[in-house]
């Protein structure tokens, strides 16, 4: 088995030997192993790395334009300095939304809490169950407080009082799948008809 030199002379005469390799210009820098972080799609693809040539168009347009991450955030998701995020945005023509304008700054902000057809959202980018505008619905906050444990993927949650924003937690009721979650509905469907 191969091992490295042992010895200060050993390692002194290796470090002599690889410094006109390491003084190459286009030599690619690598991230070391212990350093590299990655971000994975829902189904478990590589959607950006902190290395370098990863920290692509597609990522960085998928979490910051689509998924409104802060450049802060994605500098600490991928374990590089904020700087590095906006130098390669400015490389990549994206452009940086106006810190004036965003979160507490815009007069539109609402604590990260806003009505979607009905429905409540907070705002919780790194939720498991985040839309890709980073907000997740408050009933699948409330039903994983009040059972202590994260909703499973599938699972949906009914109102059963109908009404879509009272996320009490005894108005929330989780339903293994799609198909339960409409018998429901079918059920008071004809109830209503038979009146
Ligand atoms: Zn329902």
């Amino acid at each position: 088995m191969k091992t490295g030199p042992t010895t200060i002379e050993g390692m002194s005469r290796l470090i002599e030997s690889k410094k006109a390799e390491w003084a190459k210009p286009n030599s690619v820098y690598r991230t070391p192993e212990y350093r590299r972080k990655q971000v994975l799609s829902h189904k478990g693809q590589v959607l950006c790395s902190n290395q370098r040539h990863l920290l692509s168009a597609e990522c960085l347009t998928q979490l910051y334009l689509n998924e409104k991450f802060t450049q802060r955030e994605i500098a600490v998701k991928l374990n590089v300095s904020p700087k590095t995020v906006s130098r390669r945005m400015a490389e990549l023509g994206i452009a940086a939304r106006s810190s004036k304008v965003s979160g507490e700054g815009n007069p539109a902000w609402k604590g990260g809490r806003i009505e979607k057809e009905g429905y409540i959202m907070i705002r919780m980018p790194n939720h498991p169950h985040a839309k890709a505008n980073g907000y997740v619905y408050e009933h699948i906050l409330v039903w994983e407080q009040a059972h202590g444990q994260p909703l499973p993927e599938g699972w949906e949650i009914h109102h059963d009082n109908e009404v879509k924003s009272d996320n009490s937690s005894q108005n929330l009721i989780a339903f293994a799948n799609h198909r339960k979650h409409l018998k429901i509905h079918m059920a008071k469907y004809k109830l209503n008809k038979e009146k």
